[in-house]
């Protein structure tokens, strides 16, 4: 996968966040201080606009940190992370979906790590553990974005899931109840990001 590939996927995730910017705000406001959208914003653009002509690992690596310094938040930080590790495990020559899969399974252990968060805390990490381990699942007999789209499902169904739970991390467990019945915002945010990327890979590298 090159690093221009790369550069549409952040591109288009940029687009779906700011599309859902107003929606990701008034989720955040529920429990929490209403800037999810604004942040999630602000971090993709800073991540498009670090892209410099390189391999499809070191543009992740460089938009990663470009994103949680623009951030800001607790999902600045823990988005930021993510794209950076996944960034540092992808191989420069060959590519295929074994290797994404075990550069996503390092990317989600570094949130959960750095944000002491698990499944089930009401966070980002309800959308993408089902969708690691749903990638995983196809990861030794599929592509790159067949195993992409085949996996978002799974993403979709656990992001749903957290209408059901009550925060567990992050400043709106601070306000525990409020939260039961709406869904978390990072859990939102990642699973459109993951929806945009899925359409840039399915067209771009079928
Ligand atoms: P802040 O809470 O600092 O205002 P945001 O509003 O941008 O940051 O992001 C909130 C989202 O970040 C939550 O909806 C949740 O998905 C995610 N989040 C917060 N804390 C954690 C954590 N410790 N682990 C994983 N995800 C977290
Ligand atoms: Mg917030």
């Amino acid at each position: 996968m090159s690093g221009e590939i790369v550069r549409e996927c952040l591109t288009a995730a940029l687009a779906a966040v700011t599309a859902a910017e107003d929606e990701l705000g008034r989720l955040d406001s529920v429990a929490g201080d209403g800037d999810h959208g604004t942040g999630m914003v602000r971090g993709f653009q800073a991540a498009v606009a670090s892209i410099t002509d390189e391999s499809a690992g070191q543009v992740l690596v460089n938009a990663g940190t470009a994103f949680a310094d623009a951030s800001g938040g607790a999902s600045g930080a823990l988005v930021g992370i993510f794209i950076t590790t996944l960034g540092s495990h992808l191989p420069n020559d060959v590519l295929n979906a074994s290797y994404v899969h075990h550069a996503l399974v390092m990317a989600l252990a570094a949130i959960g790590k750095l944000g002491k968060s698990k499944v089930g805390d009401k966070t980002m990490i309800d959308t993408l553990d089902p969708f690691v381990n749903a990638y995983g699942e196809r990861a030794t007999s599929a592509t790159i974005s067949q195993a992409w789209l085949q996996a978002l499902p799974a993403a979709e169904a656990g992001m749903k899931a957290t209408a059901d739970m009550v925060s567990k991390r992050g400043r709106s467990s601070l306000l525990k109840a409020r939260s039961l019945g709406h869904l978390d915002p990072g859990a939102v945010s990642i699973y459109y990001v993951l929806r945009a990327v899925s359409g840039v890979l399915t067209i771009r590298c079928p």
